[in-house]
């Protein structure tokens, strides 16, 4: 008989056991409200971690319960990170920019046991409290901010409780077992519920640490701005404890400048965000001893060539564009030029660097006719849907029936993004067939945006696209349309929205016309729009 290797689980305790063991003197870096940082050892957020898995037996937390975190890029957050899946629960980061009915309907679909919420976002949650239908536990990470506690409800002390706790033996036997849940908004109706199992977490992890891909290594200081409560903070945090790379958490510490101070201070060896970020960051960049930095990675929306060519003159080092999808764990693509190409003209090797680049190793992906669902040639021409497969790509959508209509039958991932794949297999977005437009990372449902424009007594239709925004990425333009007789301005329905959208949903422009184009059964065409609006310039642009 051959032999087999043994069968041992991928499960996020064996990671968690190697950061105790092996990286315990290696920092965890914080920034808090009052704008000054905090540092905690691996071994002391172990010893957190585990005791975090105390609290949560303490507090009754079910098996396979999910335990939601409404929380900043932090320490703290890493020990939820750990402590939540490796006790046998589901963490389940609430991404803090949802508009509240959809958070909502997040923490009662996922059925959340307890929240973990930072003080300095006391503010957003607490008039949603209520709402929350299977919420047992409100537990408070004081970050120094001197935000009231809303009335009438109690919150327990984060510190109060680990103090009271003892550490736990974490043990997961089951890699298929789920791990943690993120949301993500689309086009229509409620956000959808990815499941990442620890088997996906733990390749996902070690994709994210293969050198041709983000490549995190021990010797790292990592700066995960994207957040933490998006997509895994793109599998950032977990490599860092893979690996036992030092790790600098902004906290509410967003602004350009305190970001680009921590790089400097802290030494920052690769720091990861969406373009907008990286926007505003480059400005106070200027002057700083940036010699530690040696990787920008950045997606969410694409990288313009401008930007990542502006970050190779000013700080020696172009941004490194990655793909993926909340449904992809997220990293599916990284931009990175193989020996093979690096001899090319420099404008080639710049439209590369802007184009969504091949898959990193475990995921497959393609473009398919948008009819027939056939599989088209790598020609860098014809475009198709890009679907995508592999181990830490959904195969479902957690208890929804909207499921189906996004997998092809072969099992595939239908992403919503239109591409080409060039005969290099680098993948190249063209268009988007999902109807979203993606502000700063984050998604504004045009059709939402455009339901309630259309509520408005004098308008007839309204049809919202993304047009670019060079800080922003994408903002919304609305194409109105008044409702015969009636006659309606700008600021009436910038004033009408308000309060019925969230503030950043508010569009950056509004135009008249005399009708919204529709295709052959009848819907809004917004390609059409697309045609002869997507180059407006918006009266923010210049912000
Ligand atoms: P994330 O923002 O982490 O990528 P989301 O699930 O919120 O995850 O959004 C995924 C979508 O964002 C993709 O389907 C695509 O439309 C867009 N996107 C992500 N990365 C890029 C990129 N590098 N270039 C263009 N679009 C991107």
């Amino acid at each position: 008989m051959l032999g087999t290797m043994q069968d041992r689980p991928l499960v996020l305790p064996h990671i968690f056991e190697r950061a105790e063991k092996y990286s315990s003197r290696k920092e965890i870096i914080t920034g808090d409200a009052t704008g000054g940082v905090q540092r905690r050892t691996y071994g002391e957020w172990a010893d957190r971690t585990r005791r975090l898995g105390g609290v949560l037996d303490q507090l009754g937390i079910s098996e396979a319960g999910r335990v939601a975190t409404f929380a900043w890029n932090t320490a703290n957050h890493l020990e939820l990170y750990f402590a939540v899946p490796c006790s046998g629960r589901v963490l389940h980061t609430l991404n803090i920019r949802l508009f509240p009915e959809q958070l909502t309907y997040i923490v009662n679909h996922a059925e959340d046991e307890a929240i973990f919420i930072d003080r300095s976002l006391l503010g957003l949650i607490g008039p949603l409290l209520d709402t929350f239908e299977t919420v047992k536990h409100l537990i408070v990470m004081d970050d120094g901010a001197p935000t009231e506690f809303p009335a009438g409800h109690e919150f327990a002390d984060y510190e109060e409780l680990l103090a009271g706790a003892e550490p736990v033996e974490f043990s997961v036997d089951d890699e298929n077992r789920a791990a943690s849940m993120c949301y993500t908004s689309g086009t229509t109706g409620h956000p959808k519920g990815v499941i990442y199992s620890h088997r996906s977490t733990f390749l996902h992890t070690m994709g994210a640490m293969t050198a041709d891909s983000v490549g995190v290594a021990e010797t790292d200081t990592i700066l995960p701005v994207v957040p933490m409560f998006h997509a895994n903070a793109w599998g950032l945090a977990h490599a860092a404890v893979a690996t036992g790379a030092s790790l600098v958490m902004p906290g509410p510490q967003m602004t350009p400048p305190a970001l680009a101070g921590l790089i400097e201070s802290e030494k920052v060896t690769i720091a990861a965000g969406v373009p907008t970020i990286w926007m505003g960051v480059l400005p106070e960049l200027e002057g700083r001893d940036l010699s530690a930095l040696r990787l920008i990675p950045c997606g969410g929306s694409a990288v313009p060539k401008a930007l990542s060519e502006a970050y190779r003159a000013q700080v020696g080092l172009p941004i490194l564009q990655a793909w993926g999808m909340t449904e992809t764990s997220p990293l599916a693509s990284v931009a990175r030029i193989p020996s093979t190409l690096a001899d090319r003209p420099e404008d080639e090797l710049i439209d590369l660097r802007a184009s969504q680049g091949p898959p990193v190793l475990c995921v497959g992906l393609r473009v398919a006719d948008q009819v027939t669902g056939e599989e088209l040639p790598w020609d860098g021409e014809t475009s198709g849907e890009l679907q995508a497969a592999g181990p830490w790509v959904t195969a479902s959508y957690y208890n929804d029936e909207r499921s189906p209509q996004s997998f092809t039958s072969d099992g595939w991932l239908k992403t919503g993004d239109v591409a080409v794949i060039t005969p290099e297999g680098f993948v190249k977005i063209v268009d988007r067939t999902k109807d979203v437009v993606k502000s700063g990372g984050e998604w504004i449902s045009s059709v939402e945006l455009e339901n309630e424009i259309m509520a408005h007594p004098a308008v007839a239709e309204a049809a919202v696209i993304g047009v670019s925004h060079p800080k922003w990425s994408e903002r919304p333009l609305a194409c109105v349309v008044a409702a015969e007789g009636s006659e309606v301005t700008k600021e009436e329905i910038l004033e009408f929205l308000d309060g019925r959208v969230p503030g950043w949903w508010l569009p950056d422009d509004i135009i008249f016309i005399s009708e919204v184009p529709k295709t052959s059964v009848g819907k809004f065409s917004k390609k059409d729009l697309r045609e002869r609006f997507g180059d407006h310039v918006l009266p923010t642009a210049g912000d």
